[in-house]
């Protein structure tokens, strides 16, 4: 019997894992330039984290988490989604003030495993903590999409609304719930159940949604308040150039979640799988978890959907590949490569004495920039840049200047 990862799990491997790798590395340098610090917590939590936090009758607390008691008989989850353990690190750390953080890690749904929809994902995601203003929607909104911009997801498009807050929301959904029962008849099992718990999510449901066009929508309902703040929001997003789309049926599959609500399409996925990521502003979420009222607005991003759309992070694996057809000076070609890397170059060699075109072949396979060529003579190299072809013999100690 050959053993395999379990349902709806991936193993990332090369040449895939160099695009992840690439995406990893600028997801690091975007939210260091926006000032966020790294945040890293654990991968399972208290079960309560998440029934307090994300809402006891969302489904993906219902139905999609995994739970299980350790040997201490604790009833721990595997994390579904990481803001809930953000809010309650913040509460458990005695934070004050304004926190900006930034994670990106596996997270866990049991689903119905397909592309896009696994078992275990990766998630890309901010949280900018202990300020409500609309500011601070903007500006994350901003950071996922010049990310996504940067790293080149095709057809892309932001899609911005807003869900209102604990103010205006409750009118808002008593003219949802007598609108679905009127509607009752052509809803699916799960949204008549969902309709009076949390009739939102029936907005949300790809079989229902587009029978109930003329459904009441949040943004009709607002405060005057959720209005000042969503109009704030997009008119920042007006100053800083980002293109988005009003979504007034976009809701958040999660509870937590007030005013700002905003998503990231990529229009050339499947329709169901579409969504590259999303966030929101979550202003009730520490008290649901018996804390002090802090305000919030986060974003995460699904790296294996980013994967999908096709982005094409910039950026080579290797700098030089260092080859040689003189199977006597493979040692050398190691003290070379040696010093390239403690100089800062991504450097690779074969170590096997496999044929020049087959370390040729490597290279190309490897994305090589540059190939470094030993021949007899010690003093001089044959430097080939690998995308024009272009090549040329330089002395052994002026290698990186041509680099
Ligand atoms: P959510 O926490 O549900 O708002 O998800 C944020 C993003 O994570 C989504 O837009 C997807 O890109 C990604 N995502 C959510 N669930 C999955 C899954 N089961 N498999 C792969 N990606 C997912």
């Amino acid at each position: 019997m050959t053993l395999r990862a379990p349902k709806g799990t991936d193993d990332i491997l090369p040449p895939i894992s160099a695009t992840w790798r690439r995406l990893l590395r600028a997801w690091s340098a975007w939210t260091e330039r926006y000032g966020y610090d790294l945040i890293i917590t654990p991968l399972f939590e208290a079960v309560e984290v998440f029934s307090r936090g994300v809402g006891e009758f969302n489904e993906l607390v219902e139905k999609q988490m995994y739970t299980f008691n350790d040997k201490g008989g604790r009833a721990l989850a595997l994390r579904p989604e990481g803001t809930a353990s953000v809010v309650r690190s913040y509460l458990q750390a005695g934070a004050a003030g304004v926190w900006k953080v930034a994670y990106e890690g596996p997270m866990f749904r049991y689903e119905r495993p397909q592309a896009g929809r696994r078992r275990q994902f990766h998630q890309l995601g901010v949280e900018y903590l202990g300020t409500d203003s609309p500011l601070a929607d903007a500006e994350v909104i901003e950071l996922g999409y010049r990310y996504l911009t940067d790293v080149k997801v095709p057809g892309l498009v932001v899609l911005v609304n807003s869900i209102g807050d604990r103010a205006c929301r409750p009118a808002y959904l008593d003219a949802l719930r007598s609108y679905l029962r009127e509607h009752e008849a052509v809803l699916c099992e799960d949204s008549r159940r969902r309709m009076e718990t949390n009739p939102m999510r029936v907005l949300d449901c790809k079989v229902c949604a587009p029978k109930l066009h003329d459904a009441p929508v949040p943004t009709d309902y607002l405060c005057d308040e959720c209005e000042r703040h969503f109009t704030s929001v997009k008119e920042q997003l007006d100053r800083l150039g980002v293109p988005y789309r009003p979504a007034p049926r976009l809701v958040r599959g999660l509870d937590y979640y007030t005013r700002t609500a905003f998503e990231y399409v990529a229009t050339d996925l499947d329709a169901a799988q579409n969504a590259v990521g999303g966030g929101g502003r979550y202003d009730g979420l520490a008290e649901t978890l018996g804390g002090k009222p802090v305000p919030g607005v986060g974003l995460a991003l699904g790296l294996d959907r980013i994967v999908l759309a096709g982005a094409e992070p910039d950026g080579p694996e290797l700098d030089v590949f260092v080859a040689t057809a003189t199977t006597e000076r493979v040692r050398d070609v190691l003290t070379i490569v040696s010093q390239l890397r403690q100089e800062g170059w991504r450097a690779d060699f074969d170590p096997d004495g496999r044929s020049l075109k087959s370390q040729f072949k490597q290279a190309a396979r490897r994305n090589s920039r540059m190939v470094v060529i030993l021949g007899d003579d010690l003093d001089t190299v044959t430097v080939r840049n690998m995308s024009t072809g272009e090549q040329r013999d330089v002395p052994t100690g002026e290698v990186t200047q041509w680099l």
